[in-house]
């Protein structure tokens, strides 16, 4: 099949926040120096000539995209500042602009005033809907789901849930044929036999397990705090160093999430009421508690070591890194907050309020999770999985894709 010329890519691509990479002189630097470069997954310079030539297709089916983990190595060792990490950062934007077929995605990254705009919106919008069908305030002890029914945040919250899986499932689905294709590994590949079914399994763990959750080859391969030129300096203690930074904000972030659901799931059983007090060791409490300081601890160091251009990896930050990390922080911060104030005697009428706004942003950043640079977290693993299918060996249903 030919492969497609598309003349627009690039000005495209540059809409996204890529650098200009017209100085790119096809050297190869920057994927001699990428630790995160194998056999199978050779980039940056051949996604940079992709955009050059006007390869789209290409470019959008490429595994190698989500396989960068934006840790700025390649950036310093180019040649002519042709700032490869930026293009990379810039074409998963492009990727996730293009795999939502709503055009959200596009205006959060392309429009900033725009984007902006649509998530103060949505944080007002949610919050003044809970305000609306808000009850009274008890003075006792804090009751938080007599404020706001429990009933109006666990029907929207569903209601966001659907669409947000509608959403993502679209995106996930529309890349995975794309890699599939050009990896040539279809549905006989992936579930065929027994064999694929096992081999398709062990990827999926390696994507997910190994990989997503435990952060392996960012860990191991991909020290950002060494491409900040600190290698010749004291090292980076654990606690700053960028793979656990981002870690500790991802599993923070499923924590959080994983706490919410279970506390309904508690309630639906007849266990404990939801947002009632509860002993500090609580099984969900601690799970809650535990996740909201891993969240806290890692945006708080990520928005400071952006503000301070603390090494390379964070050298240019757009609007998209700081909604993400604002929205992240808030919802981290605000859950603390009520934490504290389900625990004060009395009922703290500020509790109530910083509710209503802990649901509205976490509202907000769960709808907007397909939309926005949260996006990484659906795609990245599919990738992950297409590029751990690849080193398995033998594949024996191939389709005759190219690599
Ligand atoms: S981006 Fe820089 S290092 Fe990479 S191929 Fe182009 S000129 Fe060479
Ligand atoms: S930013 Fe790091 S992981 Fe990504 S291409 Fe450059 S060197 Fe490789």
């Amino acid at each position: 099949m030919t492969a497609q010329v598309d003349v627009e890519l690039y000005g495209e691509l540059q809409k996204f926040g890529a650098a200009d990479v017209s100085a790119c002189f096809s050297c190869g630097t920057c994927t001699a120096s990428c630790p995160l470069v194998t056999e199978d997954a050779t980039f940056p310079r051949r996604m940079i000539r992709y955009a050059q030539v006007g390869l789209r297709d290409k470019l959008l089916s490429s595994k190698e995209l989500w396989t960068c983990y934006a840790c700025g190595e390649c950036s310093e060792t180019c040649p002519t500042q042709a700032e490869p990490s930026e293009f990379m950062a810039a074409a998963r934007r492009y990727a996730i602009g293009s795999y939502d077929r709503t055009g959200l995605a596009r205006t959060m990254y392309t429009r900033p005033v725009l984007g902006t705009a649509i998530a103060v919106f949505l944080a007002a919008f949610f919050a003044i809907f809970m305000a609306a069908g808000h009850g009274g305030q008890a003075t006792g002890s804090l009751d938080l789901f007599g404020f706001v029914p429990e009933d109006l945040v666990h029907t929207t919250g569903i209601v966001v849930m659907v669409i947000v899986a509608l959403a993502g499932l679209a995106g996930i689905v529309t890349m995975a044929r794309q890699i599939g294709r050009a990896e040539g590994v279809g549905w006989r590949t992936v579930v065929g036999s027994r064999a694929a079914v096992g081999r398709s399994l062990g990827a999926l763990w390696e994507a997910i397990g190994v990989e997503s959750l435990g952060q392996r080859r960012y860990r191991e391969d991909c020290d950002a705090d060494k491409a900040a030129g600190d290698a010749d300096q004291a090292a980076v203690p654990i606690y700053r160093r960028r793979w656990l930074l981002h870690a500790v904000t991802m599993w923070g972030f499923l924590g959080l999430l994983g706490a919410t659901i279970l506390d309904y799931g508690l309630a639906l059983a007849g266990i404990k009421a939801t947002g009632t007090p509860v002993p500090i060791w609580y099984p969900v409490r601690l799970l809650g508690t535990l996740a909201g300081l891993m969240l806290v601890y890692g945006t708080s160091v990520l928005i400071l070591d952006r503000f301070r251009r603390a090494n390379r990896s964070v050298a240019h930050s757009t609007p998209a890194d700081w909604t993400l990390l604002a929205l992240l922080w808030i919802t981290g911060g605000t859950g603390f907050a009520l934490e504290v104030a389900l625990y004060l005697p009395g009922a703290p009428a500020w509790g109530y309020w910083v509710f209503l706004f802990h649901v509205a942003v976490a509202m907000e950043l769960v709808l907007l999770a397909p939309f926005m640079k949260l996006a990484h977290v659906l795609y990245r693993p599919v990738a992950l999985f297409f590029y751990a299918l690849a080193r398995t060996p033998e594949l024996p249903d191939r389709q005759g894709g190219t690599r």
